[in-house]
């Protein structure tokens, strides 16, 4: 059996603690460590559990007394055998008493804590925004625990009643737009129970509809298709369930002129033929603008040049890829008179020198004939 703390320490309170401490010092470390303000806070979630833990045997007489003379044992072997699916309840009924609203989270009747629902949405980004990384903001449409009832559909005094909709079962599945999603059923939202007497404000299904605005950051560099998490930012939980998770998609829009190989960036250049030849300085498209480079004497068709560094961000890694450049080499179509002659003289040149390219032509024809 694991080591556990002692239960007084766990609260934090003396061993001759009064009812009243014990709960008091509960609710403070259930605030502190409730899921819904830490989401994915293994951590705090350990806490929270250990205080409810803590609680259920020092709020029962009959247990405390137990524990005080016999220690984890004298609570049995394993005393909290299916107790953990009810810490949120316990949770919300303590909460409910402190507040002040006895009842309204459906005494032992609830179906227990449920985690809410996750969502997913998909976001476009231009390939300027992929290399710099944005911030973005999502207006999301998602269900919240209604503020009037508390989130419980009913109004004080009424007894539930099975739902027919979801035949007990709690949960619908449908799509909404370009959100698709498992929810809980609108009818009686995942009680799987109905209200006969329902609150005003959200008709009795403990849930409205709001539309939050949720802001993160999609960091430099990321891959087209990437899937972020944000944790707890889908549906509020149901009686003090955890909230679900956000998905968001990262879609990446192909650029006019840059293509991705990894960090790598790609970019195809025309260059004229006269101007590969000779050599000199070519301008070239970098994602901080155009930058003008050195292009070699006899550059070839389909030759790259590689800018180190000029590339994307490495995600998780550090530094930039390159920017590699091809080169096109462009022969041209129409030629001016002046050019023509400039050629001709070119190529006389050329053919007195043994031209390069002609050479092996030439060889094989003078060696026919
Ligand atoms: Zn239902
Ligand atoms: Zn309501």
């Amino acid at each position: 059996m694991a080591f556990r703390r002692d239960y007084y320490e766990v609260l934090g309170v003396p061993r001759n603690a009064t009812q009243e401490e014990i709960k008091k010092a509960y609710r403070r470390l259930a605030l502190q460590y409730h899921p819904d303000k830490n989401p994915g806070n293994k951590e705090a979630e350990e806490k929270f559990k250990e205080a409810a833990e803590a609680y259920a045997v020092l709020s029962d007489p009959e247990k405390r007394s137990h524990y005080d003379r016999f220690g984890h044992a004298g609570v049995g072997e394993q005393p909290f055998t299916g107790f953990s699916p009810d810490i949120f309840g316990d949770f919300a009924d303590i909460l409910g008493s402190f507040f002040g609203f006895e009842g309204i989270f459906g005494g032992r009747s609830r179906s227990g804590p449920q985690r809410g629902a996750d969502l997913r949405t998909v976001v476009r980004i231009s390939f300027e925004e992929m290399a710099t990384g944005v911030d973005k903001v999502l207006q999301v449409p998602r269900e919240e625990n209604c503020a009037v009832c508390g989130g419980t559909g009913a109004a004080a005094g009424s007894r539930p009643v099975r739902c027919q909709v979801c035949a007990g079962r709690g949960q619908v599945r449908y799509s909404q737009g370009f959100f698709s999603l498992v929810r809980t059923c609108p009818q009686c939202n995942g009680r799987g129970q109905l209200i006969s007497s329902p609150c005003r404000e959200c008709k009795g299904t403990g849930r409205v509809e709001k539309r939050r605005e949720v802001r993160f950051s999609i960091p430099p560099g990321v891959e087209d298709g990437t899937r972020l998490r944000l944790v707890g930012q889908g549906e509020e939980g149901l009686r003090g369930g955890p909230p679900g998770d956000l998905y968001v998609d990262i879609q990446v829009e192909p650029h006019e002129v840059f293509s991705r190989q990894g960090a790598d960036i790609h970019v195809e250049i025309e260059v004229s033929a006269f101007a590969a030849a000779l050599g000199g300085e070519v301008e070239i498209p970098t994602l901080e603008g155009a930058k003008k480079v050195a292009l070699p004497e006899g550059s070839q068709p389909g030759e790259t040049l590689v800018l180190r560094g000029h590339g994307l961000p490495r995600v998780g890694r550090g530094g930039r890829g390159d920017l590699v450049v091809h080169l096109k080499v462009m022969v041209p179509r129409k030629l001016s008179a002046k050019q023509k002659e400039l050629l001709r003289e070119l190529l006389a040149e050329e053919q007195k020198q043994g031209g390069s390219v002609f050479r092996k032509v030439r060889h094989f024809l003078e060696g026919n004939g």
